[in-house]
């Protein structure tokens, strides 16, 4: 049962191979350093001064619009329209906003600039992801200390997957977006960190045993945990977090939300 179509998941992953090339093409750019002042409750993105090259970010952003508009030829008009506004200082502009998920400032942008709403976040964001997972490849060791609980400890993305893993079912965590993991006990809650479980519900779906919903009664967040046994052993993060919506969904309607990052900007 998925609720995204093919073309859709077709479209994702043609950004994804694209994407992870564009991260080849990074790989001796970014290094690892030590953190001056390592705070382990605050995802790694905020701590350190992230170099981004702009000629590439521009030239992904502009092979995305490429790929839409051969996906979907009725684009071909909004991303010429767009071409000409990517300059260097957009471009710095909107590096700077994606990685602070400021989605008001890409409504803003769309609107002012007569575009559809979901293309300039959606260009900026798939053309960060190299990046992000870069990064998240570097400091794979650090990252696996910190402390913090709800959002993502390398890009600050709100927590929402996870799959069991080996003879034990160790419960692992991945960022879809950046790809970082991390575990953490079975009985803890992703998002407000406590572990108690007689608060913790874990739901199992109706002929499917290869999912099921962590759930939390003190803060009602969920998560979705994939038996990697069962299922799906080789979908990389991103394409698991999209065939598995209906999980959202359904943990949604049942009450439950994922943490948004309380110093997000909005
Ligand atoms: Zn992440
Ligand atoms: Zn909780």
């Amino acid at each position: 049962m998925s609720l995204i179509n093919k073309e859709y998941l077709e479209l994702q992953t043609e950004i994804l191979k694209k994407q992870s090339s564009w991260k080849k093409a990074i790989t001796h750019d970014l290094h690892h350093s030590e953190l001056s002042l390592k705070n382990e409750n605050m995802p790694l993105m905020e701590q350190i001064d992230l170099k981004v090259s702009i000629p590439k970010f521009n030239s992904w952003v502009l092979e995305l619009m490429e790929l839409l508009s051969e996906k979907q030829t009725s684009l071909k008009g909004e991303m010429d329209q767009l071409k000409e506004l990517l300059k260097e200082d957009t471009l710095v502009r909107w590096v700077k906003e994606v990685i602070a998920f400021n989605e008001y400032y890409f409504t803003h942008f769309a609107k002012t600039e007569k575009v559809s709403e979901w293309i300039p976040q959606f260009l900026a964001e798939h053309a960060i992801r190299p990046y992000l997972r870069q990064l998240a490849e570097v400091y794979a060791e650090e990252l696996t200390s910190f402390k913090q609980t709800g959002t993502c400890p390398c890009c600050g993305e709100p927590v929402r997957l996870a799959r069991l893993e080996g003879k034990v079912g160790k419960k692992v965590l991945y960022c879809p977006r950046c790809y970082a993991s991390w575990t953490e006990k079975r009985t803890k809650c992703s998002h407000c960190g406590v572990d108690h479980d007689e608060k913790m519900i874990y739901l199992h779906l109706e002929n499917d045993p290869t999912m099921q919903l962590y759930v939390c009664d003190d803060c009602k967040g969920y998560v979705k945990v994939i038996d990697e046994k069962q299922a799906f052993k080789k979908e990389e993060p991103a394409i698991l977090d999209l065939k598995t919506i209906h999980l959202d969904i359904l943990a949604q309607e049942k009450g439950y939300g994922v943490t948004i990052e309380k110093d997000r900007v909005n």
